[in-house]
């Protein structure tokens, strides 16, 4: 099968138990029936896409399933969604990667079990972070008691490949704090973490808090030596960089995330979920009401859909393509769009190559160590 046929599958799951004071993800606390209403959505969502001539031509090697919180569904739910999936759609491999998002706190070891029985091998657990000041402070509804027993419930589940979501920057946090999440963490032997700096989202609450105390947030300076001991840590823990914030054993890269950054084909279903399949990116609508109304009705979800011109999916690759510390072959982009990457940016090129902010090595375009710590300055220039 091509490449360009590839393609994964991203289900979201939209509930939490409480809103975090920096979330600004479509999530919200499910009223009565409505975890009812989703999964029979969701049911009808799979039979009508899996059967359209655009999807059947696909062959999809990962799925994840995304919120929100779908460790709030039920086990069985969720290895029902699961084998529906795994029936209706075209797979190219017989050993898909199938991660799911959970929370501690909203599943225990036993529904961590099923999940694995199921046929999830892959875990990502929203930790962000093992202090149970900085939990509280961010209104994570865990302590880093609960964190550590989901981490040790997942490993005796049968799990081979967790990861641990952790972020910094945090309200109240110091880089020592920081450094000791990180040590932990590393201590308990997940296969892949995501780390994060916190962004402070306009409509927050945390938006509030900053605007009333900017004091509550670290100082830059002590911003970036946690960006440094996030380094010396994970370099010792031997769980190389592979994207701009995502890190991993060997063999252990999230494979449906590479496909977004490779600017891959992918299916979203759900409310909210985005596809880009067909040419098109399509944007499904964030109202769990309407959404269950319009797959009731057999009409489409999308509220936005965009048709993707070459020139501009050609820049969209290559700034996605720049998050992985792989860099971008320049033959390969050349085949897909049959443009020529230095070419096309001209002088704009010249300059971040001169500059010591892109690596030109071959046919390989990478971002520097300087450039991966200014990569929203040097993305500006090429998207
Ligand atoms: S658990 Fe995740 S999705 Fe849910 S409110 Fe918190 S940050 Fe948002």
């Amino acid at each position: 099968m091509e490449l360009t046929k590839q393609a994964g599958i991203y289900l979201h799951v939209p509930f939490c138990r409480s809103k975090c004071h920096y979330c600004s993800f479509f999530s919200f606390v499910p009223q009565p029936g409505e975890p009812q209403a989703l999964v029979a959505a969701l049911g009808q969502q799979i039979h009508q896409t899996a059967n359209l001539p655009e999807i059947q031509e696909l062959g999809f090697s990962t799925l994840f399933v995304g919120g929100g919180t779908p460790s709030m569904l039920p086990a069985e739910v969720l290895a029902d969604l699961l084998a529906l999936c795994r029936r209706s759609f075209p797979w190219s491999t017989a050993e898909p990667e199938i991660s799911i998002e959970v929370n501690p706190g909203t599943i225990d070891k036993k529904g961590l079990a099923q999940l694995r029985r199921a046929g999830f091998n892959r875990l990502s657990i929203g930790i962000q972070s093992l202090d149970d000041n900085e939990l509280r402070r961010l209104g994570r509804i865990h302590s880093r008691e609960q964190a550590l027993a989901t981490v040790a419930a997942a490993q005796q589940a049968g799990f081979a490949n967790i990861s641990c979501d952790l972020m910094y920057g945090l309200p109240g946090q110091s880089p020592a704090s920081w450094d000791r999440t990180l040590t932990e963490i590393l201590a308990h032997g997940p296969q892949h973490l995501s780390l994060y700096e916190l962004t402070v989202e306009e409509g927050t609450p945390l938006w509030d808090q900053v605007a009333q105390n900017q004091g509550i947030l670290p100082p830059e300076e002590e911003v970036l030596a946690m960006m440094a001991t996030t380094r010396d840590r994970v370099d010792q823990g031997g769980l190389p960089r592979y994207e701009i914030s995502n890190y991993a054993v060997f063999g252990r890269q999230c494979r449906h995330n590479l496909n977004y950054w490779h600017n891959g084909l992918y299916l979203g279903l759900g409310p909210g979920a985005v596809s880009s399949v067909g040419g098109e990116r399509r944007s499904g609508v964030a109202d769990l009401g309407r959404y269950c109304q319009l797959v009731c009705q057999g009409q489409p979800v999308w509220t936005e859909v965009e048709r993707l011109e070459p020139e501009a999916a050609f820049r969209e690759t290559v700034v996605m393509g720049l998050r992985m510390t792989a860099g971008l072959s320049l033959a390969a982009l050349k085949q897909r769009f049959d443009i020529d990457l230095p070419t096309y940016y001209g002088a704009i090129f010249s300059r971040l190559v001169d500059q010591g902010l892109l690596r030109w090595q071959g046919d390989t375009i990478r971002l520097s160590s300087r450039g991966c710590a200014l990569a929203n300055r040097v993305m500006a220039e090429l998207v």
